[in-house]
Order: structure tokens, then C-alpha cells, then sequence
């Protein structure tokens, strides 16, 4: 990937061009917009730009040929550094940050972070799932984000700025990106062959809210149809918990083979939960969706539920997810599951 393929965003890519121009680039960014949408392959790109040993990184330009850029581009640069949200957890962890509890401060992200650069000119960081940093958490990184090593650039990657922690905002450098147009997702699709036909990839590309994240989601119609098939399940009273079980089995047993990909199914379908949960809690809280963060209309807000309620259900939710790789059948852990969704819910 070089900038000549990278589609949208250019008054970002002007700004990042001016800071590194002007050498006034931030140590810490946020970047905040909807999923889907190439935030995470904007930062590699500017981890490439600033890294790449045959151009002038202010003019935000890569030979993509110099082992720098090659080893970027596959994810084995070693000072740039990739943080993810283990998939059998629900959160960005402390171990992750600063080392398990017996090595603590002497592994993990804030450790090797500070090592000192092998070849580049400084390290680079790129921290997905931002939204997912709890308060104790964020706090492990502060430091870090404070006194960061000479010449470290950090990206944290999440949805909104709202839905930050404040220690975590008033730290970085916010940079807003808005959903891509639909010519830009069309070309995506195209590109990626979700679909063949251009016709019927502008028409994908329309409904698709500006991500290709969700482009591709809806490009599987079974996949669409449980998903509003889980909202209504949701929104039903008295909610009919036993029939949820059922509907979510059927799916399951009819749409993946047993096995892992059904285990990552039903983490998918419990992740659509959560976010159902999630997206109610904000609206509870009044944190509005602002404009470029995920589409309101993809989760309807559950209405009657306590802020306490819809904390207690996503923790619950939370642990039935991390459950599924325990091999615990998912029948039982669905049955379990649901049933303290209500109790817990009094749905
Ligand atoms: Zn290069």
C-alpha cells in the first residue's frame, strides 16, 4: 500500500504533511471515525512515510521498495509496534501494556516502547481498539503518553473522541476522520472482489454508511438478516430469551461449520450485542454519536434499562464471550447467558 492506492482522507494527509514539514508533529494521536474506513492503514502509512529511508518524509511520500517500507508493509518492522485487543478479550489489558504480573515493567507495550530504537530513527506505535481502554488501564499508559521517548509517534485508533477516556483526550492529538464516499468504497469493493459487477457495487456501496467494514457485512445476506434478527430479539417485552437461545443456534448450526468458525461466529454475535448495550448506555449517558462515528441507525438504543442494568448486561456479556474459547458448549452458554440477561434485566 503507498499513498498513490490510498483512497480519501486528504485533508488529513495535507495536515500530517504540513506537521512533519514544519517538524511539529505531536507525539500522540488520536484517530477517531467509524470503523471500516482506513484509519489504521493511514497510520501505517505515516509510520511508512516517516520511516522510509529513500524520501523526505515531509513529503508524505514512500519508495515502497526499501526494506524499511517492506518490512512496514508486512508487519515485521521492529520499531513499529502493533496493539490489539487479544480476540479472546473484550478490552485492551494491563498485561498487554505493562508486562504479566510477574514481569512487570520489564515487558509489554509501555517496556518496549522505550527500547531504544534497532534501525529506525525513532519508534512508532499503532493501538487499535482505544474505545475498549477501562480507567485502570488508560492509567498504565499515561506515562508513557507523557514522557514518551524521544521521537515516538503513538497512534490510538477508536470510533469517537466521546467515547474516551478524558485523561487519554486531553493527551493526544485528535484527528477526525469522516465515513468515505461512496465512489471511494465502490473502488473498494471492486478492488477487494466483494462483489464483481460495478453496478452492484454501487449499489452495496450506498447502503454501506461510507465503511467497508460494513460493506462486507452486509454483503453476506445471512449474516444481515440475524443481525436485525438479534436487534428485534433485543427490543422485544417481555423478551423472549428462550426463543433468542434458539434463533442464535439455528444461525449458528446453519451458517458455519463446527469448530473454530462457529466459535468466531458467536463471538461476533455476542460483539453485536455488546455493542447494542453499548450504544444504549451512551445514549443513557447523553453522549450523542457525533458526526462521523458509527451510524445511530445501526443500533437502535434498548429502552426501560438503568445505566447500572446496561453496565451489569455488558459485563456479563463480556465474560459469556470470553467463555467460548473454553470449549464450554454453545448451547449452555447461551442458555446461561441469556437467562441472567434477563434476570439481571427483569426483561
Ligand atoms: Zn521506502
Amino acid at each position: 500500500m503507498d499513498w498513490t492506492t490510498f483512497l480519501g482522507h486528504q485533508r488529513q494527509r495535507t495536515w500530517f504533511a504540513n506537521a512533519i514539514g514544519n517538524n511539529k508533529l505531536a507525539s500522540t494521536f488520536l484517530m477517531v471515525g467509524p470503523t471500516g474506513i482506513g484509519k489504521r492503514t493511514f497510520s501505517k502509512l505515516i509510520a511508512k512515510s516517516l520511516l522510509c529511508t529513500q524520501s523526505d518524509p515531509s513529503e508524505l511520500s514512500v519508495c515502497n521498495r526499501c526494506e524499511t517500507c517492506v518490512q512496514v508493509e508486512r508487519q515485521t518492522h521492529p520499531d513499529v509496534l502493533y496493539l490489539a485487543r487479544d480476540p479472546e478479550k473484550s478490552v485492551l489489558t494491563i498485561d498487554q501494556l505493562l508486562g504479566s504480573d510477574a514481569a512487570r515493567m520489564r515487558e509489554g507495550f509501555c517496556y518496549e516502547l522505550r527500547i531504544r530504537p534497532y534501525s529506525a530513527r525513532r519508534k512508532i506505535a499503532i493501538i487499535d481498539d482505544a474505545d475498549t481502554l477501562k480507567e485502570d488501564t488508560a492509567n498504565s499508559l499515561l506515562k508513557t503518553l507523557e514522557e514518551p521517548p524521544p521521537g515516538a509517534v503513538i497512534f490510538l485508533l477508536g470510533t469517537s473522541e466521546k467515547r474516551q477516556l478524558s485523561t487519554i483526550r486531553s493527551r493526544s492529538q485528535i484527528v477526525r476522520f469522516s465515513p468515505l464516499s461512496d465512489a471511494h468504497v465502490t473502488e473498494l469493493i471492486l478492488r477487494h472482489e466483494l462483489v464483481g459487477d460495478p453496478s452492484a457495487a454501487r449499489e452495496l456501496a450506498e447502503r454501506s454508511q461510507g465503511s467497508i467494514q460494513y460493506a462486507k457485512e452486509l454483503n453476506d445476506p445471512t449474516l444481515l438478516e440475524f443481525r436485525n434478527q438479534i436487534h428485534a430479539f433485543l427490543q422485544q417485552r417481555p423478551m423472549d430469551f428462550i426463543g433468542f437461545t434458539k434463533a442464535i443456534i439455528d444461525h449458528l448450526n446453519q451458517s458455519t461449520p463446527d469448530g473454530q468458525p462457529r466459535r468466531d461466529r458467536l463471538k461476533w454475535c455476542l460483539d453485536e450485542v455488546t455493542d447494542v448495550l453499548r450504544n444504549s448506555l451512551w445514549t443513557q449517558m447523553e453522549i450523542p454519536a457525533q458526526e462521523g462515528s458509527e451510524p445511530a441507525s445501526r443500533f437502535a438504543p434498548m429502552k426501560n434499562l438503568s445505566a447500572r442494568t446496561l453496565v451489569q448486561l455488558i459485563e456479563s456479556t463480556q465474560e459469556a464471550r470470553e467463555n467460548i474459547q473454553r470449549f464450554i458448549a454453545p448451547a449452555a452458554l447461551l442458555e446461561a447467558w441469556a437467562a441472567n440477561l434477563c434476570r439481571m434485566a427483569r426483561l
